[in-house]
This record gives C-alpha cells, sequence and structure tokens, in this order.
C-alpha cells in the first residue's frame, strides 16, 4: 500500500488523496448507518485523466476500487473494505457542453443531479431524471445504478436518458463515446453494458444526455382507492385518457400515508375516510395544445 500511496500522491493534487481518519469518515458511512467502509484511503481525482492514471496504478499493484458518487444507495455498493481505495467521483463536475437545439447535455459524472435539473432548465429544457435523493447523488451514480424515479412511466430509467458515454475501463484505458446522435445503429452498445453494472466494468466519467421541452402544464392529483385491482383499472383508463402526458403513477398503502401523518408535521390526511390504496399521480405538458387540467378531471 505504501508504494501505491506515494504513487496517487504524484498522480493527485493536495485534495486527491485523503488517509485522515477523520476526514475519510463521511465515505465510509452509509447514510443510514447499515453498512461501515475500513478504506484507509480515498482519492478524488479532478478529471478523466487523472481517474485514469489512478486505475492503471491501483491495477499495477492489484489494488481493488470502488468508485463512489454521492453515496446515497441504499445497498452498500459504494463502501469499501480495508483493501479497497475509495474513488470519489466529486471533483468532476464540468457541464461540458449544452445543446438546446440538439436537446443534450454532456455532464461529468460528479454533477449533482437536481443541479443538472436546473442547468437544463435554464437552458428552456427538462432533464426528467427525478429521485428524492436528487440533491446529493450524482449523475455517475444514477447511471452506474440505472435509476428509476418518478418520471420512469413517461420517459423511462436512467439508461434510456443516456445518448453518449465516456468510462475508464479497468485497464486504464479511456472509452470516449459521448455523442449526441439519436439515429445511431453502430455496432455494439458498449455504453448500455456499463449503464447498471455499478461500478463493476469501469467508472463513468462523463455522458451526454437526453434533454426534452420544458412541461410548463402540471396537474398531480392523489386518489384514494378500495382496492389493488382497482389500481389496475385506474392506471389503464389514467394511461389511455391522458394523451401521453401521464409522467408519475406512485402506488401508496395506507401504512405509508399513516406513517407520514405521524412523523411529518403539518401533514395530515386530505380525504373523508381512509381507504387501504392510494394513487398520487401527474401529468404534464409542454405548450397549449394540449390541457392537463382538462384532460386529469375527464380521467377522475
Ligand atoms: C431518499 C432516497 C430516495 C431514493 N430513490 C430512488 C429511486 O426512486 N430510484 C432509484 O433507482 N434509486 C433511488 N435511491 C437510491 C440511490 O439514490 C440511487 O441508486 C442513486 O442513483 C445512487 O447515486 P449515487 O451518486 O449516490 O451513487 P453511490 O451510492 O455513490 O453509488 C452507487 C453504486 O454505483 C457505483 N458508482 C457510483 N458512481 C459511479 C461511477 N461514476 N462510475 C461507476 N460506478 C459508480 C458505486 O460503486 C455503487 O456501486 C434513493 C435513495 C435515497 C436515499
Amino acid at each position: 500500500m505504501n508504494t501505491l500511496l506515494s504513487n496517487l500522491r504524484e498522480i493527485l493534487d493536495d485534495r486527491g488523496v485523503i488517509t485522515d481518519p477523520v476526514e475519510a469518515e463521511a465515505y465510509l458511512e452509509e447514510r443510514r448507518g447499515r453498512f461501515h467502509g475500513k478504506s484507509q484511503i480515498i482519492v478524488r481525482p479532478r478529471d478523466a485523466a487523472e481517474v485514469q492514471a489512478v486505475v492503471k496504478a491501483c491495477t499495477a499493484q492489484k489494488t481493488p476500487l470502488v468508485p463512489q458518487g454521492g453515496n446515497t444507495g441504499l445497498c452498500g455498493g459504494a463502501v469499501a473494505n480495508a483493501d479497497q481505495i475509495i474513488l470519489s467521483l466529486e471533483r468532476l463536475k464540468q457541464i461540458r457542453a449544452i445543446d438546446p437545439a440538439n436537446n443534450t447535455m454532456t455532464v461529468e459524472a460528479g454533477c449533482i443531479l437536481a443541479e443538472l435539473q436546473t442547468t437544463a432548465r435554464d437552458a428552456g429544457r427538462f432533464f426528467p431524471l427525478s429521485l428524492a435523493a436528487e440533491g446529493s447523488c450524482q449523475i455517475g451514480g444514477n447511471l452506474a445504478t440505472n435509476a428509476g424515479g418518478i418520471n420512469v412511466l413517461r420517459y423511462g430509467n436512467a439508461r434510456d436518458q443516456v445518448l453518449g458515454l465516456e468510462a475508464v475501463m479497468p485497464s486504464g484505458e479511456l472509452l470516449s463515446d459521448l455523442h449526441g446522435l439519436r439515429k445511431n445503429n453502430t455496432g455494439y452498445d458498449l455504453k448500455q453494458l456499463l449503464i447498471g453494472s455499478e461500478g463493476t466494468l469501469g467508472i463513468i466519467t462523463a455522458a451526454t444526455l437526453k434533454l426534452y421541452p420544458y412541461p410548463d402544464q402540471s396537474a398531480t392529483a392523489l386518489v384514494a382507492l378500495h382496492d389493488l385491482p382497482a389500481s389496475i383499472a385506474f392506471l389503464e383508463r389514467a394511461q389511455s385518457g391522458s394523451g401521453g402526458t401521464l409522467c408519475s403513477f406512485e402506488l401508496m398503502h395506507r401504512v405509508g400515508l399513516d406513517f407520514a401523518f405521524k412523523h411529518v408535521s403539518g401533514c395530515s390526511d386530505p380525504m373523508t375516510a381512509p381507504h387501504e390504496w392510494y394513487v398520487l399521480l401527474s401529468l404534464q405538458a409542454s405548450g397549449d395544445a394540449i390541457n392537463v387540467d382538462t384532460l386529469l378531471s375527464a380521467i377522475l
């Protein structure tokens, strides 16, 4: 480890290597406290070239690396053992390009998801990936886990948002496939193998992502249902009656609402009587051609 540590210090700047246990703690603790890492070295490269150099140095010493994004994953995938090094992507934060005409943005892996949503919005566009951890999870982590979130019904999972990918392979080579071409029918699609591989095949350093028109209309409803089969019938009704504007359809049992009423201040039951199942649904659209309030009223 000592030879490797001095190699890593040569590759990275002063803030690029953490060995102080107090400073390292933030990278070792899974946020619910269910997993606790033992890694003694955290590396924080600034760009893809530094990631490549770190991977080559670790491969040469046969030392495993665990990539870490926002560390919001709930199954301990970003937690590392004592003989493993954590590679945090938090300093790869560049927006490399945004192209509203082509509806794409090319961003580095360490960008926080909520910041990318804002970047897209500032350009008059919409980036639909959205989940409760969006204030701290990173796009690299979202792609590594093929995250879902609340808009999957309409826009698909994280993998459906990707046109191009850049990643560092275990050899240290850079897989550079960043492009914004939609009608791409060339050969094998290696990026889709890397997406969802949770850091086991390579380290994602950047991606070209799809953008959409910003939905300036939104209508939301909480619907109470007597039983589970009613939710399937209601989903069919919402899908066929919403003209393609249905974004979210979240099914919740009464137990979940009871937790919220009990523990979230200011949260109370909006219905006159309790029901066993609830659906929170959302319709969104851009422009004036469709009115989502009218569509929602018709569905209800
Ligand atoms: C409140 C809350 C709500 C959530 N809601 C959802 C949800 O709706 N849908 C959903 O799918 N998940 C959800 N999650 C889980 C989690 O937020 C997602 O899995 C998220 O995509 C993880 O991103 P991260 O940056 O935190 O990754 P991390 O937790 O840091 O890492 C996750 C895995 O990806 C690997 N990894 C991270 N970055 C890279 C990279 N650049 N290259 C290669 N591998 C990498 C890690 O090694 C690890 O195996 C939720 C979590 C919380 C706390």
